[in-house]
């Protein structure tokens, strides 16, 4: 079968072997289908069974989607940020305009506000598309699960808004908030290696801000329902929110950056390198830690300043990142001692990695000025560099003893090399 298909549509057949879908795990990829079919299958539902729009539907069908639009146009940096910076499960905050749809419009109208929500979001997202039409259709399923608390309650929030409706509408939030978290925790469950409960579930943050943006979304739904130009006001409030939220990501990246290199500071560094640890230890991969003491460093500042000192700390910033691959936690530690995890990495490995590092310092020109201000260019640097490697379950203080001892041995042994840690006599490791 898969021969004729190749025969007779060797290019549309090829598309669809390329998709990312298939990379998935079975059960994920069988989850992904079913969640995508019921998805289609309650539009439908929803759709044959709901009332025709009135005149005031649409004038709320064009507010949410004009000022969703809005929204979204001025918030997808933050969006985008978050993205970049998010471990667990995202809700994006288009919920805002969605639940909102999903308690006034008629279902057809609701569902295309959604899609017409959710397809700008699409530059941002920079998602495989199969995980963008997932996605989809999660909040599909979860906008519909609570159109349906809606009409099944039978309130009309339109008209009066007493306990009962405050009650539908916190009920309508929760079962969107529950479906989503099921259709992103259960994908999850089923493609992560080794699961945990926070992997799946998300962590506290993440779901902390997904119940503020369901809130804001019932908030918004409220409002619209008694007053069509309440977006005038919700759109510039979330705007604010948004900023506030960026600012908080900034800072959050700040506290863990070391500002001369830009590189991960003690602080960034051990968070993430607690990380790798544990994940390491999930999957019982190897990992290495290399400490990196540039030598005679004070004889820099004292033959040409600090100023040029600082220069050859940037510099050797450079030659670690352009030295090290993606996954690695590179930091400097303060002074002139660097540090770094690698995944994946035996020792052999790591001795490698810091060969390459020892030579790329003694091959740096750096430009910079000396204490009379004229220029100068400061080459010939050289670095003691210790490793240690732990395969399964290890300590991090005792992986960065054991490397910080070699670092010794290698001053010991006349600078300007790298030294593995003699860990024979640690078990632990
Ligand atoms: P060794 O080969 O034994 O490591 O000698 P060393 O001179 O590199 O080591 P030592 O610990 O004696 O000196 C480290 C120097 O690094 C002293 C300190 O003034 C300098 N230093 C620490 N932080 C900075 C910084 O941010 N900028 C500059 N320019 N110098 C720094
Ligand atoms: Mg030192
Ligand atoms: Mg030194």
């Amino acid at each position: 079968m898969t021969d004729s298909l190749r025969t007779e549509h060797p290019s549309s057949w090829r598309w669809v072997r390329s998709w990312g879908l298939w990379s998935l795990s079975t059960g994920a990829r069988r989850y992904v289908i079913i969640f995508e079919l019921l998805a289609a299958i309650a539009v439908v539902v929803a759709c044959l069974t709901d009332l025709p729009p009135t005149r005031a539907d649409w004038r709320w069908f064009g507010v949410l989607v004009g000022a969703g639009a809005l929204h979204l146009w001025l918030s997808r940096r933050t969006e985008e940020t978050r993205r970049d910076s998010g471990t667990g499960p995202h809700m994006d905050t288009s919920v805002v305009w969605i639940l909102p749809a999903m308690v006034l419009l008629p279902a057809w109208m609701a569902v295309l506000s959604m899609l017409l929500l959710r397809v700008q979001l699409y530059p941002v997202a920079r998602r495989p598309l199969y995980r963008y039409t997932f996605g989809t259709a999660g909040i599909l399923l979860a906008a519909l699960g609570s159109l349906a608390v809606v009409r099944l309650a039978g309130v009309d929030m339109t008209s009066a808004f007493g306990a009962r409706e405050a009650l539908v509408l916190a009920l309508a939030g929760l079962t969107y908030f529950v479906i989503n978290a099921i259709a992103i925790g259960g994908v999850i469950a089923l493609s992560a290696p080794q699961p945990t409960w926070t992997v799946v579930a998300g962590s506290r943050r993440d779901n902390a801000m997904a119940a503020l943006t369901v809130c804001l979304g019932a908030l918004a739904a409220l409002a619209i329902a008694h007053a069509w130009l309440a977006p005038l006001f919700v759109v510039p409030l979330l705007c604010a929110l948004d900023w506030g939220a960026l600012q908080i990501e900034n800072l959050r990246g700040d506290a863990r950056t070391d500002h001369k290199t830009q590189l991960l500071n003690s602080r960034g560094w051990h968070e993430q390198a607690a990380r790798e640890l544990a994940r390491s230890a999930r999957l019982r991969t190897t990992l290495s830690v290399a400490v990196l003491d540039l030598d005679h460093f004070k004889l820099v500042n004292d033959t040409w300043g600090h100023p040029a000192g600082d220069a050859v700390l940037r510099a050797v910033g450079r030659v670690l990142r352009e030295t090290t691959r993606q996954g690695d936690v590179v930091g400097r530690f303060g002074g002139e001692e660097f540090i770094l995890l690698l995944p994946d990495t035996d020792l052999d490995g790591a001795i490698q990695v810091a060969e390459r590092i020892r030579r790329g310092v003694a091959a740096m020109q750096v430009a910079a000025t000396d204490k009379r201000g004229q220029p100068v260019v400061i080459s010939d640097r050289t670095t003691s560099i210790g490793v240690a490697a732990a395969a399964g379950t290890a300590d991090l203080d005792t992986l960065m003893r054991h490397a910080d001892a070699a670092v010794y041995e290698a001053k010991h042994g006349g600078r300007n090399q790298v030294r593995a840690a003699d860990q024979s006599a640690d078990a632990a490791l």
